[in-house]
């Protein structure tokens, strides 16, 4: 089946009761039993709700693998892939990641005693130096926010399975429609579904996509235990959002190649970070394992103080000054002090993160629209 077919009837069927071709909201919390322990697999919400199964479904369908899990944010289900560890065990992650992760690694899991190390995933051989025999996960996020950075996910993924080690792929700024993970031999995708998946700014969400039912098993048992789980109002949003994402994936890529080429030809830019430049370090891995480049970029400014990248945040009128991304409306960001201000400044500073670099998540307006609202806020 095409992509197109499958992101319209990915894990949706009618409804058993009603024919009703939308899964509807089961908002319940718990089902009536016929007697004690004869049930028709539904107990109770946390461990189980229709509408979840059929997003769940969705999200393996689209990813290409066997089992889907949500949760109630992005970051719920990353904190459920790191209680998979023990108290000693190594995990390696990207220098250049959303500063969520970063936070929840350092400040939540390091006094559980799990460890972190931090590489610059653009060269595998960073990676396979920092294993150590207690790597049990390796965590990349590609591309990542907000550089742009590219990880080789097969190699990493053949690296990862030759020392036994777990890789976990965060493909949140490529989406299902631009990147397939576990097609190039991940065992976890994760995704903040809050962003392309949802497509609407209008909800938080998570998801992991597994192939292996051990790890699926040991990741539902997290996910009930821990009860990260969305409501269904947010699933069926996310349900709706995922019958579009082709088709909004599609003028995002269109939208992000006209600004960034914009940007690049634009006398007050100094550099643009956007991985579909054929002089982007990370161009080739990701022609190779991408199907187009998305709307997310970074730039800087020739000026580059604090004050002209504050100016020029505060003069646009169609991109919005907000944190997020992936929506169908354009947004515009200062990661220093917004997204990525949980990052210490040396450590940002040191991985190219300046405090005058500026994050767009472009649109699926009309890019003229959009480069006249860039052009004026520039002048
Ligand atoms: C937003 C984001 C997250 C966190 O997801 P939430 O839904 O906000 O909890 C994780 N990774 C990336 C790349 C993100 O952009």
């Amino acid at each position: 089946m095409k992509a197109a077919t499958r992101f319209i009837h990915a894990g949706v069927e009618p409804d058993p009761s009603t024919g009703a071709i939308m899964t509807p909201i089961y908002q319940t919390s718990t089902y009536v039993q016929q007697a004690p322990g004869k049930n028709k697999g539904y107990e109770y919400a946390r461990s189980q709700n229709p509408t979840r199964f059929a997003l769940e479904k969705a999200m393996a369908e689209i990813e290409n693998g066997k089992y889907g899990l949500v949760f109630s944010s992005g970051v719920a289900a990353t904190d459920a892939v790191i209680k998979l560890l023990q108290p000693g065990d190594e995990v390696i992650a990207g220098n250049d990641m959303y500063g969520g992760t970063y936070r929840l690694f350092t400040k939540v899991f390091e006094k559980f005693g799990i460890k972190f190390s931090y590489v610059n995933m653009q060269d595998v051989a960073n990676i396979n130096a920092a294993i150590t025999a207690n790597t049990k996960l390796i965590w990349t996020e590609t591309p990542t926010n907000p550089l742009m950075n590219i990880t080789d996910i097969a190699a990493t993924a053949e690296m990862a399975k030759a020392n036994n080690v777990l890789l976990c792929v965060d493909n949140t700024f490529a989406s299902p429609y631009l990147q397939n993970p576990l097609d190039l031999g991940a065992d976890i995708v994760m995704h903040s579904a809050t962003k392309y998946l949802g497509g609407h700014s209008d909800v938080i969400q998570g998801s992991l996509v597994i192939n292996d039912s051990a790890l699926r098993d040991q990741l539902y048992f997290i996910q009930k235990s821990c009860g990260a789980v969305p409501g269904p109002q947010d699933c069926f949003l996310v349900l709706r959002g995922i019958k579009t994402l082709h088709v909004r994936m599609q003028r995002h890529c269109e939208n992000g190649e006209t600004i960034a080429h914009f940007l690049r030809s634009h006398p007050k830019v100094a550099k643009v970070y956007w991985c579909g430049f054929e002089d982007h370090p990370g161009y080739a891995i990701a022609r190779k394992q991408m199907r187009g480049f998305g709307g997310m970029m970074s730039f800087e400014l020739k000026d580059d103080s604090k004050e002209a990248a504050e100016k020029l945040l505060s003069s646009t009128r169609l991109f919005a000054l907000a944190e997020s991304l992936g929506g169908v409306e354009s947004l515009i960001n200062h990661p220093a002090t917004m997204t990525h201000a949980s990052i210490p400044r040396e450590e940002r500073i040191k991985n190219g993160l300046s405090d005058s670099l500026i994050r767009l998540s472009v649109g699926i307006e009309d890019a003229e629209d959009l480069m006249e609202d860039l052009q004026q806020a520039l002048g």
